[in-house]
């Protein structure tokens, strides 16, 4: 099957073609038209912006995309398109965009969550059988779930607060950082290293520690970092501190992965733990995971790194699978602004371990 895919739910405006085959997936393009420049003035993403850049900017980005994949529309299955959660003035623009192609080539419409995307993201890389326990850490989420299938995802744990990536751009804003601040924090970070700083003189909340659930909370170390953050005096002091908050993000991640691991090994047999979302590009995080997994008996996979942050290669390849099921959607489907991943029950129980 051959999907082309279309991601407008933020500040990215992406099209991508992508083959399911029985050997797994095959990227034949990825187009990714980044509005960074366009937001970094404000500090963050502008919503009306973002709509305007998506509607100028989604034709061109979707022809690159055919044409690189060396495809017209006649080799095509399928079009699908992120449909919530998101902005809605830019969820609307690419679903739109999805609808007309799919009437005009009367080709089948697939309305793609976005969080089922970067769910299936890891698939992009590696062949890999259902089901796996993933960790999602994006912009707007942080997560726990049970994947048991395509459509088929129960939550074990969410944060209480922020997200992991927004208590990156926060922090990376207070410590005078571009947005979007991840990747700037993981560099400055890197720099405490290669000076032999010390960033374990900053003291930084643990939070939810002990407590008997999967759930994150980031707005304490949030909070107490951006108040740090004003302390600092040298170049030296803002990359220990941008140390010391890249492992506490890290340490409250296995901590609370670890939990759901337990949990998640009494029900499974086939133990795989993926980790999904743009925080997954941070390299420490990565590797502070996958020796966690291995230390629970899990097999790892994260995403390429250039699957990570937003792309519509995560968004053809989830449509495919639900094309492969029959899921298609029908032309008149809503975008949806808040639309939760898990519609039914985890078969397993984190709160009671
Ligand atoms: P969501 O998917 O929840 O709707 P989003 O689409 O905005 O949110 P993504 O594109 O998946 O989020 O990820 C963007 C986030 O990832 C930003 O918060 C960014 O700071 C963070 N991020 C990207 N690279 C890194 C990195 N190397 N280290 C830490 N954080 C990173
Ligand atoms: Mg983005
Ligand atoms: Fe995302």
């Amino acid at each position: 099957l051959t999907v082309l895919g279309l991601e407008t739910s933020c500040d990215e405006t992406a099209a991508s073609v992508v083959r399911l085959s029985a050997a797994g997936a095959q990227v034949l393009s990825s187009v990714i038209h980044s509005q960074i420049d366009d937001h970094a003035a404000y500090g963050g993403v502008v919503p009306e912006i973002a709509a305007r850049s998506h509607v100028e900017m989604i034709d061109g980005v979707t022809r690159r995309a055919m044409s690189e994949a060396g495809l017209d529309w006649s080799g095509l299955d399928g079009v699908a398109a992120t449909a919530g959660p998101g902005l809605v003035g830019g969820v609307m623009v690419g679903l739109s965009y999805g609808k007309a192609a799919a009437l005009a080539r009367g080709l089948p419409l697939i309305a793609v969550n976005h969080l089922e995307g970067h769910a299936v993201s890891a698939r992009l890389g590696a062949e890999t059988t259902y089901p796996f326990l993933l960790l999602l850490v994006s912009g707007g989420h942080c997560q726990l779930l049970e994947v048991r299938g395509i459509g088929d995802m129960s939550r074990l744990g969410t944060t209480i607060d922020d997200a992991a990536g927004e208590a990156f751009d926060k922090i990376a804003k207070a410590l005078g950082l571009g947005y979007p601040g991840g990747p700037a924090l993981e560099k400055l970070a890197a720099q405490s290293r290669e000076n032999g700083g010390d960033g374990s003189r900053f003291e930084l909340p643990r939070a939810l520690l002990g407590r008997k659930d999967c759930d994150f909370s980031f707005s304490g170390l949030k909070t107490a970092a951006s108040r740090l953050a004003q302390t600092c005096e040298t170049e030296q002091d803002r990359a220990d501190l941008a140390d010391a908050v890249q492992k506490a993000i890290a340490r409250q991640l296995a901590e609370r992965s670890e939990r759901a691991m337990k949990a998640y090994a009494e029900a499974h047999e086939h133990r795989l733990f993926v980790v999904a979302g743009g925080v997954a590009a941070n390299k420490t995080i990565r590797r502070t995971l996958e020796d966690l997994a291995t230390k629970h008996g899990f097999a790892f996979l994260a995403p390429p790194m250039a699957y990570c942050t937003d792309n519509a290669a995560m968004i053809a390849l989830a449509g495919a699978e639900r094309l492969e099921k029959g899921l298609t959607s029908d032309i008149d489907v809503a975008a949806r602004p808040r639309w939760p991943l898990d519609e039914t029950r985890a078969s397993v129980d984190p709160v009671h371990k």
